[in-house]
């Protein structure tokens, strides 16, 4: 598995790190080396609607297990990042196929198409299209760093934008979807555990914030005849900070704020920002979301702005099934010598899988807790770890009744 993915780096990545944009010349690549590897275990890929890549090794009777990930990446992204979840469940595939028996149940291979949603700001878009949860209105304007429309790029790649949510039958007939996935965040490390399951994942809200005020010559413009919509919105930015903490387990980003006319000589007339919200639990959530709007209400009267909210995008908590994520766990301690379950703040495929079939995770840690960069990396041993763990996570859930 460690070899396929340092060749696949040698392909789509390097020193700027992976070059895997989806829909894009090396996504394609990396998809023709993941045929590569299939046809060498004498199996052939298909593809579904939304442009997920599927490959099936017969088993002996019943639902299948499926595993997997994403093999598309940000630009300058990480040598692991979804990528370790695909190699890893071809490595699985690999043993079964190479051992001459038959897998009790058969065994699925799912790539699916642009998680990252990099290019087109749309996440989860294959898993999405599959668990019956994409509309193509959320694309249908949607244009890249380019200028080109999501719809023409999607038709490059022989995916009719229109017809992906079709996909969905895809998880008929499959009873468990597990994958692998490198923590993107400092825990496992902090803790020193090198593979865990992981329960669930956080809930998100993201919502877009406008203040108006009005635009003021800065230098001729007195402090108190001001209605400056710029420190409404900081004003904003600090108290999502005090909601998150004070929320017990939650988090809570403002990565942007826009200001407008946006010179140095003006005083902002507008202002906007925008807050990513999250928790493990609903609720919680939701009273985040209500705290940050009561703060941007308070925060434009007291400098006599207009406030408006829109949502940008969001997603409830998920939870993965309790019996597998209890497996992950059982697999987790006998190969990493230690039983951890944690909740992943950042979102995957299998929170989408999640919606129609049992899922599980497991994670492996990541150095320094860095990822979406090319210095995102794991050490050699923990990774095997990872990938044993997982592996024998699937033979546990293929022994089941
Ligand atoms: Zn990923």
């Amino acid at each position: 598995v460690i070899a396929d993915l340092r060749e696949l780096d040698r392909r789509t990545g390097g020193t700027g790190g992976a070059r895997r944009l989806c829909w894009g010349p090396e996504w394609r690549d990396a998809r023709a080396f993941l045929g590569e590897l299939l046809e060498e275990l004498g199996l052939s890929a298909e593809r579904d609607e939304a442009g997920n890549l599927w490959a099936r090794l017969d088993g002996a009777e019943g639902d299948a297990v499926a595993v997997g990930s994403h093999l598309d990446s940000v630009p300058n992204g990480g040598w692991l990042d979804g990528c370790l979840g695909v190699m890893a469940g071809v490595g699985v595939l690999r043993g079964w196929a190479e051992s001459g028996e038959i897998p009790p149940r058969p065994l699925v291979l799912v790539d699916w198409a642009d998680e990252e949603g990099a290019r087109f700001g749309r996440s989860l878009f294959g898993s999405s299209a599959a668990a019956g949860r994409l509309d193509p209105a959320d694309l249908a304007e949607s244009r890249d760093a380019e200028g080109r429309n999501a719809a023409e790029v999607l038709a490059e790649n022989g995916v009719d934008l229109e017809r992906a949510p079709q996909a969905r039958g895809r998880l008929n007939g499959i009873g468990a979807y597990l994958e692998l996935h490198i923590e993107q965040g400092p825990v496992l490390e902090r803790e020193e555990i090198s593979a865990a399951a992981v329960e669930g994942c956080v809930g998100i809200e993201r919502w877009r914030h406008r203040f108006e005020g009005e635009a003021a010559h800065a230098g001729t413009t007195p402090m108190e005849m001001r209605r400056d919509a710029g420190l409404s919105a900081m004003a904003l930015a600090q108290a999502a900070e005090r909601i998150a903490v004070e929320a017990d387990g939650g988090v809570a980003t403002a990565g942007a704020i826009s200001l407008e006319p946006g010179v140095v000589t003006a005083v902002p007339g507008a202002a906007e920002v925008l807050v990513d919200m999250r928790h493990p639990d609903a609720g919680a959530l939701e009273r985040m979301r209500e705290a940050v709007d009561e703060e941007a209400k308070v925060a434009a009267e007291g400098r006599g702005c207009e406030w408006t909210a829109s949502r940008i995008w969001s997603i409830a908590p998920t939870r993965f099934d309790a019996e597998l994520v209890q497996l992950a766990r059982e697999a987790c301690r006998e190969v990493a010598g230690a039983e951890r379950a944690l909740v992943s703040g950042a979102l995957h495929d299998a929170a989408e899988a999640a919606a129609l079939v049992p899922a599980a995770m497991v994670f492996c840690p990541s150095i320094r807790g860095i990822s979406h960069s090319p210095v995102e990396n794991t050490s050699e041993r923990e990774l095997v770890t990872g990938i044993e763990a997982f592996s024998a996570l699937t033979s546990r859930v293929l022994a089941r009744d």
